[in-house]
């Protein structure tokens, strides 16, 4: 008889757009470990080294990490249900689609949600954001630590500020900033702070690892009413992981995939990452401006690990990236919303983030552009070299 389903056989794709990211060699290594059951002694021991190596990744000394069964999203529906009540009024500081996303849970979780709303890639002025919160008095602010849609990182230290001066709570959504630039839980004074594991940490999507601040604890323990998810319940969830009850089956493939992740970030050293994050978005960054592309975001609000340049007049943002994806297995993004057509999202994260990917990046964007009708001004690719060697 024919074998209708052989064994499955994914292509090897080059993953440069915004997640997921390539996933570490010993990531996948980890990962073909044997399945052990979820309340197993070695399951808890590698959830306890997730706990101390998410202290470290996300610098905080909080002891309520853990990772969500469940992508970022579960992350950040989690941070809004526990933290949010039926009436709680909730501050946004949006400015773009992820932002919305969280305003968009809160909202079908009962909360009162009042926006400062910026346009997509446009920064947060301090003093605004500062009085804006002094003006509404919330009980919970979110904001957007690196918004992917957009490329831009928005600094959560004055929005803190102001939000604890009126006894609130600071939910922040790093999912595109763990594992690839400074997240700074306490240092910037982040009560809740949730990733994925598919961007900066180099590993595939699955899980959603968290940070809760003692202040947050003793606001969760305040609540009047259950959280209505039973399933992202952090109470139920610490039963789990620090009482070794049973709660759901968390997948120990996934758990050794984090654990790994995060051990190769220790390994590498925090602040090593994200020298190597940012010294390689500058010179992907050196060698699009050579290029003549405009990035989007303006220059010291850039993420390190998501390049969002323009597209070029007259070229087709699509066209392109199906040239990229048919002829060099590469995937790359494209803008959405009121950044439709208009912008490339390049992601260069995690494992993936590497002087070669740099320059193979910019030599196969160059040709994808000339197959467009767009001619560089100069090679991107010699400029981004010349910003290595210099960094070097
Ligand atoms: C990717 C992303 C999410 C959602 O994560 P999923 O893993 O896709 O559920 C949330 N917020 C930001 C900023 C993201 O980039």
């Amino acid at each position: 008889m024919p074998q209708l389903y052989p064994p499955l056989e994914a292509p090897k794709r080059l993953l440069f757009g915004p997640g997921p990211s390539p996933v570490a060699p010993r990531v996948y290594q980890a990962m073909q470990q044997n399945v052990v059951g979820h309340l197993d002694p070695f399951f808890f021991q590698v959830a306890d080294e997730i706990r101390e190596l998410l202290g470290y990744v996300f610098s905080t000394a909080n002891l309520r990490n853990l990772a969500v069964s469940g992508t970022g999203s579960s992350g950040m529906e989690a941070a809004v249900a526990n933290f949010t009540e039926p009436g709680t009024k909730l501050a946004l500081l949006t400015n773009g689609f992820f932002a919305d996303r969280i305003g968009e849970m809160a909202r079908r979780h009962g909360a009162e949600v009042t926006r400062l709303a910026k346009s997509w890639g446009e920064p947060f002025d301090a003093q605004e954001a500062r009085e804006f919160i002094r003006r509404e008095r919330p009980q919970v602010v979110a904001l957007v630590q690196a918004e992917t849609s957009t490329g831009m990182y928005n600094q959560a230290k004055p929005v803190c500020e102001a939000a604890h001066e009126v006894d609130a709570l600071v939910i922040a959504d790093c999912v595109t900033s763990l594992g690839g630039m400074p997240v700074l839980v306490d240092e910037n004074g982040i009560d809740i702070a949730y990733s994925c594991t598919q961007k900066g940490l180099g590993c595939p999507p699955g899980l959603a690892p968290m940070t809760i601040s003692p202040r947050a604890l003793e606001r969760l323990r305040a609540r009047q009413t259950p959280v209505q998810s039973w399933y992202l319940d952090l109470e139920l969830l610490d039963t789990y992981y620090s009482g070794h009850k049973y709660h759901h089956t968390a997948s120990a493939t996934m758990f050794y995939a984090l654990r790994e992740g995060l051990a190769m970030v220790a390994e590498e050293g925090r602040e090593n990452r994200w020298e190597r994050h940012r010294r390689n978005h500058l010179a992907f960054v050196a060698g699009i401006q050579a290029m003549g592309l405009a990035m989007h975001v303006p220059e010291g609000h850039r993420l390190w690990t998501l390049n969002t340049p323009r597209v070029p007049e007259g070229v087709d943002d699509a066209k392109v990236r199906q040239y990229l994806l048919e002829r060099h297995g590469l995937e790359i993004a494209g803008g959405f919303g009121p950044l439709a057509g208009k912008i490339f999202r390049i992601g260069l994260m995690g494992y993936g983030s590497t002087a070669d990917n740099v320059l193979m990046l910019l030599e196969a964007l160059e040709e994808a552009l000339a197959e467009q009708g767009y001619q560089p001004v100069a090679s991107g690719k010699a400029a981004a070299e010349t910003a290595l060697d210099r960094a070097r």
